[in-house]
């Protein structure tokens, strides 16, 4: 088979390099100047790389493990402890070890032994989702651990990855964080360990290319997928994108077409459910159906924004802080080189000021400069001796579909991989449940949506 793959992210390269093994001529279209997705990297100067958004991995990604040793490259992995706060009151609590949560005064010592006896119960006895999954997590916390757990801990928590959806999402998804992160025995019951490549995700991106390519596939870069139709003589036909239309943003139809239609026997796209819906011409858009397209519109995502920042000293004692006060404009500050020693990159120090928001959102259409100036108040009210001048450099980026949002029967509205038009296949965030999407289960998607392209 001739096959196209839209989307170089994590499942689209990982659903290229099983399509090739199995013998298929793959051509993997990229949007972006640069492979990676979600999980994309920068060049930070200094012969150094970072990801757009911060990324680890937990010791329970098993599937990206596995492709890092598969690949030659199981050295790449470190593991190494976290440490996490609650930025809550107006101080920082520390927020590593069980025995911090009997120290969490902004809980009542009742709340507290309340709280972790839950959690130590449902991940001892919760084996199945099923139970979870027709309450909000919402309903389910203030139940068994009460109301001032939830405004406290959990609801802020969900706030960071849901921003204002928190309150609608699905205990199941909750459920899924408590239950299958990280090993519950050894030292990882004190502390617990995450994954970070040691040269970047970048290098396992290369390797997966020269891999598709090796085995006679083509990935091309800052080459979208700007049209796709139902082809004459049978499969389908993909217009590409001229060069540059990642300047345009991320809807298809604003790409300029460049060059002639290539046919394919099979495509796969990885890209978010609206982008496919765009790619898509009335006659192929009419063939999938109105009920998977509306299935489709039917998923909520929020847009993640996330403000890079390199300052010229250490800004928090944590590697990860939830910010539980609902007053400051950010939901999360995450120190990169509180995880990994700045000594790896020659003494720099880089903090992360993250955000998810509802579409339309005002910060969503600031500048650096302007969002630096908004979030300035509320950086000090962590660490108030921060000032404008410990900022080296700064790096800003947006993502709009960056988390589908899980609320109550979210399982039973997921897309199917296959769209009911043969040959053409969707694999995107969308369908990782009850797990927490990211580029392990990436790699479990792509490997999925290839076996069933070529069942
Ligand atoms: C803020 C943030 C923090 C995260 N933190 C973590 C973490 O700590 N650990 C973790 O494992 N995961 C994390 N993730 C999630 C992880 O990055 C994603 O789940 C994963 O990378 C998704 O891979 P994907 O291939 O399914 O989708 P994507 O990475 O979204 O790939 C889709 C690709 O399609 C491309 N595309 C779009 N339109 C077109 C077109 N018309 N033609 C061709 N290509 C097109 C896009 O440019 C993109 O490269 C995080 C994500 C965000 C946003």
């Amino acid at each position: 088979m001739r096959v196209a793959v839209a989307g170089a992210g994590v499942a689209g390269l990982t659903a290229a390099l099983r399509l090739g093994e199995a013998g298929h001529a793959v051509d993997v279209y990229e949007r972006w100047p640069g492979l990676g997705g979600q999980a994309a990297t920068l060049d930070v100067g200094g012969g150094h790389r970072l990801e757009r958004y911060y990324h680890h991995l937990f010791t329970s990604d098993r599937h990206i493990a596995a492709l890092y040793d598969e690949l030659g490259m199981p050295d790449e992995l470190e593991w190494r402890p976290s440490s996490m706060a609650f930025f809550l009151e107006g101080r920082s609590w520390p927020f590593t070890s069980p025995l911090d949560l009997l120290r969490f005064r902004p809980l009542s010592p009742l709340a507290r032994v309340r709280m972790g006896l839950a959690v130590l119960r449902l991940q001892r006895t919760a084996r199945e989702v099923r139970p979870f999954e027709s309450e909000t997590a919402r309903a389910w916390i203030v139940r068994a651990m009460g109301a001032q757990a939830y405004a406290k801990v959990w609801g802020p928590l969900l706030r960071g990855k849901f921003g204002d959806r928190a309150d609608d999402i699905s205990m199941a998804w909750l459920w899924g964080k408590l239950t299958m992160r990280r090993r519950l025995e050894g030292g990882e019951a004190r502390q617990e360990l995450l994954g970070y490549p040691r040269r970047s995700w970048e290098p396992l991106f290369e390797a997966l290319q020269a891999r598709i390519e090796a085995a006679g596939g083509r990935v091309l870069i800052d080459r979208p997928v700007a049209r796709l139709s139902a082809a004459e003589e049978g499969g389908f036909a993909i217009i590409a994108g001229a060069e540059g239309s990642f300047r345009a943003g991320h809807d298809p139809r604003r790409f300029p077409p460049d060059g002639v239609p290539e046919r394919y026997d099979a495509v796969l796209a990885t890209v978010p459910n609206d982008v496919f819906r765009s790619l898509l011409d009335d006659d192929l858009a009419a063939r999938i159906g109105q009920a998977y397209l509306e299935g489709l519109e039917r998923i909520e995502y929020h847009a993640a924004l996330c403000l890079l920042l390199e300052l010229d000293r250490r800004f928090s004692p944590f590697y990860w802080t939830n910010v539980a006060d609902p007053e400051l404009p950010f939901v999360g500050l995450i120190e990169h080189t509180n995880f990994v020693e700045p000594e790896r990159y020659d003494g720099r120090r880089f903090l992360y000021v993250a955000n998810y928001l509802e579409h339309g959102h005002e910060l969503l259409s600031l500048d650096p400069e302007a969002l630096i100036e908004r979030y300035t108040p509320g950086l000090r009210r962590v660490n108030p001796a921060f000032e404008r001048g410990w900022i080296r450099e700064r790096w800003l980026f947006r993502e709009p579909a960056a988390q589908p949002i899980v609320t109550v029967g979210y399982g039973a509205r997921i897309p199917p991989l296959a769209t009911g038009v043969p040959g053409l296949w969707l694999a995107n965030t969308t369908q990782i449940y009850p797990e927490d999407r990211g580029t392990n289960y990436a790699v479990r998607l792509g490997e999925q949506a290839a076996a069933a392209m070529v069942a």
